[in-house]
């Protein structure tokens, strides 16, 4: 089952609005504007609802219009603000909480455009506590059009001093709009006792579904339609009414009325300590990013440190507790969150946040169930090591072979012997220190050498830092020069693994590549640093760069790995993961030509100087990341959908599938829905590099299916595997999640949760 804790998304449908809803698409289809007795049905129907609304908003006069949900309503009252600003010489600003949702400063600066107001648009700071600077308010009210304030905060919950902005707006011009959105059901609201003109709301946010919603509008205030039409809501909102979504709203509506079905206060903030005892027991360290005493008790913002949103989000997922990050995920990685920003919140906080909310209508028994799968998702992360440093853990399986961990684009390896307990870490980043030191000293690892591949002209390495950051047991003593490498030894012993270096200079002076040999002393990966990065070579216009001396050092990288040996990037911004000197060169010219010996080494570094001059270092992230030397790599040809992907199980007995979740969410999850008889394999994303070879030398015709949660991951497995050669690389599209057996046809929740 389900733990849907995501409230404040959107909700289930309350199975009796369901019901509501079906009634008045069956028999009671009538349009609420005809005149005979079906339409008459439809418009007592509709007048009862409003009637309830205005009881329980208390709003017994203005209007309150039926429309599709809170974003026309924002348009509708933003529209008919703005409208009545302007020649208005009095205003030069429109106000607007630093918090609120996007609809809000969306819309003020679409409308305040193309009404050709040209007001500035300003956002309202808020404190640490989320609530609105009213001093602030204060002092810009007087020349304000509109100031646009939430009742409650989507993202924290945080519940906005209403009474305390009215007072701040005394005397001022401006219209006030309150998104009532998160209000809905959790706040007693009085729309109608305040100064308040507009107050949007969506149905969806409380057990109705979606596309039916409410606007307030104070008696007096400005009014513009933004649909003209048919004259329906009194000409305020032409369009014949959404009456299934009404009936819907109206049940939900009476159901809050009656008291029954929605908990009150108090039982909900006993839900609230419940769940936040649990996050506290599973994720020691969980700070909440909103006080508890100002916010709505069914919101609970938390980060876990050194632990990201993502990953939290994973793993909730994994023990299908669905959750949300606290901020947007863009293409490569999360943004931290406006909410979370305008708070002031440290940087790693805004960044790493997760939101759990939970509707009203929750029951004890569910509390219970989301609780224990809380607790779950923390003894998982605590037998992966990933606990916080405090904690005890109990390791599962020992770390062996490859660790990769990529933070903003920046790459840095673990490579690991279960059986010596031996390990390196190669181009170490601030970010993970706290990380990588806790899984060695919970897998009782000793930390041989922390090495860099070159030293950085604008910062130190952070391998001093992971080193103090663990007890002298777990590390080899000795002494090590710059770059970490343990003086006086010609190789480092990892079991029958061994590491040797390459000097490489170019991208800088002391540039070294690591070559990682098998027992029989072949070479099985080269760690390169930025020498060659998958699309591009390094730069080696820096003060510490050797120019002269990058060809050179290519060729030279080429004589000792070969063409075809993996060679790992200490920057991969694009999920390629590895590439080859045979590949680089298909792609490359100027590396072709260097490795043919067709341009000497001066030649070769005023060409790439020449490639340099004009580049950004972004814009020379962006030439790494390949649109242009790899276009044949793009697109979505990988993808394969869930029936695509059951009719190739069912065909193709040699299909390999992958999962390519990490083992704290693997851990979490049921048995896999893909039979007994099909052929699977676990390599989490951050192991990747490890299986890389065995699937390259695959018969060409082998299909290889990667799948995970969303499909995110599954699509960097495939896409990087077929960089590399192999060309029936998959990725199951839309990930576990789609896949038929898991529900996704399912009804929505008859559960009332
Ligand atoms: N305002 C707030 C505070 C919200 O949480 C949301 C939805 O997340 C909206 C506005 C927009 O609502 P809708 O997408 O239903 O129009």
């Amino acid at each position: 089952m389900d733990i849907y804790l995501d409230a404040n998304a959107t909700t289930p449908v309350l199975p009796r609005a369901r019901a509501a809803a079906l009634a008045a698409m069956a028999d009671d289809f009538g349009n609420p504007s005809s005149v005979h007795s079906t339409g008459l049905k439809a418009r007592a129907l509709m007048d009862s609802v409003r009637a309830r609304a205005r009881r329980l908003l208390g709003a017994p006069t203005g209007d309150l219009l039926f429309l599709s949900g809170a974003t026309e309503g924002i348009q509708t009252a933003v529209l008919s603000a703005l409208s009545s600003l302007r020649g208005r010489e009095d205003i030069d600003c429109l106000l607007y909480g630093a918090t609120e949702h996007k609809a809000v400063p969306e819309a003020l600066r679409h409308w305040n455009k193309l009404l050709g107001l040209n007001l500035r648009v300003l956002p309202i700071p808020v404190g640490l506590d989320g609530r609105h600077d009213l001093q602030w308010l204060r002092a810009h009210a007087g020349r304000a059009g509109l100031a646009c304030t939430m009742a409650a905060n989507n993202e924290t919950g945080v519940i906005s001093d209403l009474d305390g902005i009215e007072q701040a707006l005394a005397g001022s011009p401006a219209l006030w709009m309150v998104d009532s959105v998160q209000a809905l059901g959790k706040l007693e609201l009085r729309l109608a006792a305040h100064r308040i003109d507009y107050a949007p709301f969506s149905g969806h946010k409380l057990y109705a579904p979606k596309g039916i919603g409410l606007l307030y509008v104070r008696e007096g205030a400005p009014f513009t339609p933004l649909m003209a039409g048919g004259g329906q809501e009194g000409a305020l909102r032409s369009g014949t009414e959404n009456m299934s979504g009404i009936a819907a709203l109206g049940t939900v509506l009476e159901a809050l009325e009656d008291g029954e079905t929605f908990m009150g206060r108090r039982t909900l903030e006993t839900y609230r300590e419940r769940i936040a005892s649990a996050l506290k027991s599973a994720f020691p360290g969980v700070v909440f990013n909103a006080p508890f005493e100002l916010s709505l008790p069914t919101t609970l913002n938390f980060s876990v440190p050194g632990l990201d949103s993502k990953l939290l989000q994973d793993l909730f997922d994994a023990a299908d507790v669905r959750v949300s990050g606290g901020s947007a995920c863009g293409a490569s990685k999360a943004l931290p969150s406006h909410v979370l920003e305008a708070m002031g919140l440290p940087a790693w906080q805004a960044a790493s946040a997760v939101r759990l909310s939970f509707g009203p209508a929750s029951d004890p028994a569910f509390i219970d169930e989301a609780c224990a799968r809380i607790g779950s998702c923390g003894a998982s992360l605590r037998a992966s090591c990933l606990g916080t440093a405090e904690e005890a853990s109990t390791p599962g399986n020992a770390l062996d072979g490859l660790t990769r961990f990529v933070v903003g684009g920046a790459c840095c390896y673990l490579v690991a012997d279960a059986d010596s307990r031996r390990c390196v870490v190669i181009d170490p980043l601030p970010e993970l220190t706290g990380r990588i030191a806790q899984l060695l000293r919970c897998q009782e690892y000793t930390l041989v050498a922390v090495l860099d591949t070159h030293s950085h002209g604008d910062h130190v390495s952070s391998g001093g830092e992971l080193r103090a950051a663990l007890p002298a047991q777990f590390l080899s003593p000795g002494r090590f020069d710059a770059l970490g490498w343990p003086q006086g030894v010609d190789a480092i012993c990892l079991g029958a693994q061994m590491l040797t270096r390459l000097a490489t200079p170019g991208h800088t002076v002391d540039s070294t590549a690591y070559l990682l040999h098998d027992a029989q002393m072949h070479i099985r990966l080269a760690f390169v640093g930025d020498t060659v990065m998958p699309g591009a070579l390094g730069r080696s216009d820096f003060a510490q760069s050797a120019p002269l001396a990058f060809g050179p050092s290519l060729k030279k990288l080429e004589q000792a790995a070969g063409p075809r040996t993996l060679l790992l990037p200490a920057h991969d911004y694009d999920d390629r993961f590895a590439s080859t000197l045979a590949r680089e060169c298909a792609a490359q010219p100027l590396l072709a030509q260097v490795l043919a010996g067709s341009i000497d080494a001066r030649r070769f570094a005023e060409a790439k100087a020449e490639l340099e001059k004009d580049l950004a270092l972004t814009e020379y992230q962006t030439l790494a990341c390949g649109a242009r030397v790899d276009s044949g790599c793009a697109g979505a040809g990988h993808e394969m959908s869930a029936a695509e992907a059951q009719r190739l199980l069912r065909e193709n007995p040699g299909l390999l599938l992958v999962d390519v979740r990490e083992p704290y969410e693997q851990r979490l999850s049921e048995t896999l829905p893909f039979g007994a008889d099909a052929h699977c394999e676990a390599v989490p994303l951050s192991g990747l590099l490890n299986a890389l070879p065995a699937w390259l030398a695959l018969p060409a015709g082998t299909p290889v299916l990667f799948y995970c949660r969303s499909g995110n991951r599954s699509a960097q497995a495939a896409k990087a595997l077929r960089r590399l050669g192999h060309a029936q690389a998959w990725s199951l599209s839309g990930g576990l999640a789609l896949w038929p057996a898991r529900g996704v046809a399912a009804e929505p929740s008859a559960a009332v949760h």
